[in-house]
C-alpha cells in the first residue's frame, strides 16, 4: 500500500513511460526484474541466471546499455534491448560548490524535478536524496515546503539519484574501493514516510548485496515525525532514524511545523523511544534548526535535555544553523547563542554538534532545496496548514496537469 497524507491513491509516474514503449528496468526490484525477463521469452532455465547478471551490470557496474553485458549471450542481449531500457532521468543542472558539494537538479519523464546533493567530507561522502517533488507539510522555515507541486517519487526515481551521482563522480569503475558515495541521507525534498513503499523499495535496491551494497548503517531517514510509520521504518527498512524536532514546546512546534498539530511532541518522542533498534550504538538524531528568537533560548536547550532524559532516548542532537532563502520570515540564531545552546545540551550529557552548512554558494544547504517549480501562494500555505489542523490530516498533494515544463 502506498501512503499518502490524505489516504488517497497517490499519483505516480507510470512504470512504463507513456512516450516510450520499452520498460525502464531501473527501479525494479529483483522479483520484478525476474518476472520481466521471464515475460520476454528468455528460456525458463536461464531466467534466474540472467536476472543475476543483469542486476549486477545495472547496479554494480552502472551500465546503461545491454551491449555492455558481456557475459550475457548475444541473443539474450538483443531480446533485452528489444523490450527494455536502462534509463536515468535527465540532469538539468549540476552545480559544483567551492567546498566540493555538488547539487543535481534532476528532471523526471513527466517534467517534474527534484534535487539531490552530494557532500564530501574527510572520511565519507554523503548523498542527500529526495523522496518527493515538493512537500505537503509546509514547515515554515523550509524552502521545499513552498513548492506548489507535490508528488511521490517512484522507487526508480529515488534510486536514480544515486545512479546519477555515481555517474557524475565516476564511481562505477572501481565499485568497492575508492567509493565516493559512502552514505545516504533521505533528507532532500519531501517527507519520506509519506512515500513509504517507494522509499523502502528504493533503499532495498540500494542495500542489495549484489548491487550497490550500501549498508543500512550508512543510511539515515529523516522524518518530520510521521508517528504511525516510524516503527515500520525501523522494522521493515532498518535504517538509522533522524527526527526533525526544531522545538521543545507544542505551541512553538505547531507554529513552525503544522504536522505537530496532528502528531504532537510527546507522541513523536514516544515513537522515538519505541524505535526498533534504537540503542546507544545506533542513536536517533534530532535535527534542530536554530531560528532566532523562536526556539533558541537557554530554557529551550534545558527543556530539550529534560525531554530526551524523560524518554530515556539514545539520542544526539544536530544543531542546524538556519539557512535563509529568499522570502523567508526567519533569521539564523547568532553564533554565540548557537554555541551556548550546544554547550547546555552537552552539559546535559547529550552530544549536540553544530552542523556546518555546506554548499551555501549553490543553495544546496539543508532546507534550501527547491527546484524551479512555482511557489505556493501565502493563501495556499495558510489553507494547507488549516486543513492539516482541522481535518486531522495533513494537507493534500497538489497536482497540475501541465507539470513544470
Ligand atoms: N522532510 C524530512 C526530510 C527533509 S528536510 C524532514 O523534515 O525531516 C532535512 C532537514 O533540514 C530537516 O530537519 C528540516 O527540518 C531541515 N530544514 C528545513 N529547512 C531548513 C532551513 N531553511 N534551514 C535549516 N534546516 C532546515
Ligand atoms: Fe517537508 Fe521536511 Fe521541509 Fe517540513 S522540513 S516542509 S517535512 S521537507
Amino acid at each position: 500500500m502506498q501512503i499518502t497524507p490524505n489516504g488517497q491513491e497517490p499519483i505516480v509516474s507510470p512504470r512504463v513511460p507513456v512516450a516510450e514503449e520499452k520498460l525502464n528496468i531501473l527501479g525494479l526490484d529483483r522479483a520484478e526484474l525476474k518476472q520481466a525477463i521471464a515475460e520476454i521469452g528468455v528460456p525458463e532455465k536461464q531466467v534466474r541466471m540472467r536476472t543475476t547478471q543483469v542486476w549486477h551490470w545495472v547496479y554494480h557496474r552502472g551500465v546503461t546499455s545491454f551491449d555492455d553485458m558481456t557475459n550475457v549471450s548475444k541473443d539474450v542481449r538483443a531480446k533485452l534491448a528489444e523490450h527494455f531500457i536502462i534509463k536515468r532521468p535527465e540532469i538539468v543542472e549540476a552545480q559544483y560548490s567551492e567546498d566540493g558539494t555538488r547539487k543535481y537538479l534532476v528532471r523526471f519523464s513527466d517534467g517534474n524535478e527534484a534535487e539531490a546533493v552530494y557532500i564530501p567530507e574527510e572520511d565519507r561522502g554523503t548523498l542527500c536524496v529526495s523522496s518527493q517533488v515538493g512537500c505537503t507539510l509546509n514547515c515554515k522555515f523550509c524552502h521545499t515546503g513552498t513548492m506548489r507541486l507535490v508528488r511521490n517519487l517512484t522507487a526508480g526515481e529515488i534510486v536514480a539519484q544515486m545512479m546519477i551521482a555515481r555517474d557524475d563522480l565516476g564511481e562505477w569503475e572501481n565499485p568497492t574501493e575508492g567509493r565516493r558515495v559512502t552514505n545516504i541521507v533521505m533528507m532532500g525534498m519531501g517527507e519520506p514516510l509519506y512515500n513509504f513503499d517507494n522509499v523502502k523499495k528504493a533503499l532495498e535496491i540500494i542495500m542489495d548485496e549484489e548491487g550497490i551494497q550500501l549498508s543500512r548503517r550508512r543510511i539515515t531517514l529523516s522524518t518530520s515525525g510521521v508517528v504511525p510509520h516510524m516503527e515500520r521504518c525501523g522494522k521493515e527498512i532498518g535504517v538509522n532514524l533522524a527526527v526533525s524536532l526544531h522545538a521543545v514546546r507544542d505551541d512553538v512546534r505547531s507554529e513552525i511545523m503544522p504536522i505537530n498539530k496532528k502528531y504532537g511532541l510527546e507522541e513523536v518522542l514516544k515513537a522515538c523511544a519505541n524505535y526498533p533498534g534504537a540503542h546507544n550504538a545506533r542513536r536517533i538524531t534530532f535535527e534542530y534548526a536554530m531560528l532566532k528568537g523562536v526556539n533558541d533560548s537557554d530554557a529551550d536547550a534545558r527543556e530539550l535535555v529534560r525531554l530526551i532524559r524523560k524518554y530515556k532516548l539514545p539520542a544526539k542532537v544536530n544543531l542546524i544553523p538556519f539557512n535563509p532563502w529568499p522570502g523567508t520570515d526567519y533569521e539564523c540564531t547568532d553564533w554565540n547563542q548557537i554555541q551556548r545552546f550546544s554547550d547546555i545540551v552537552y552539559e546535559g550529557g547529550i552530544s549536540a554538534p553544530i552542523r556546518t552548512p555546506r554548499g551555501r554558494d549553490i543553495m544546496a544547504a539543508c532546507g534550501q532545496l527547491k527546484s524551479a517549480s512555482e511557489k505556493k501562494s501565502k493563501a495556499q500555505m495558510a489553507r494547507e496548514a488549516e486543513a492539516a489542523a482541522a481535518n486531522d490530516t495533513v494537507a493534500e498533494p497538489h497536482h497540475t496537469s501541465t507539470g513544470l515544463t
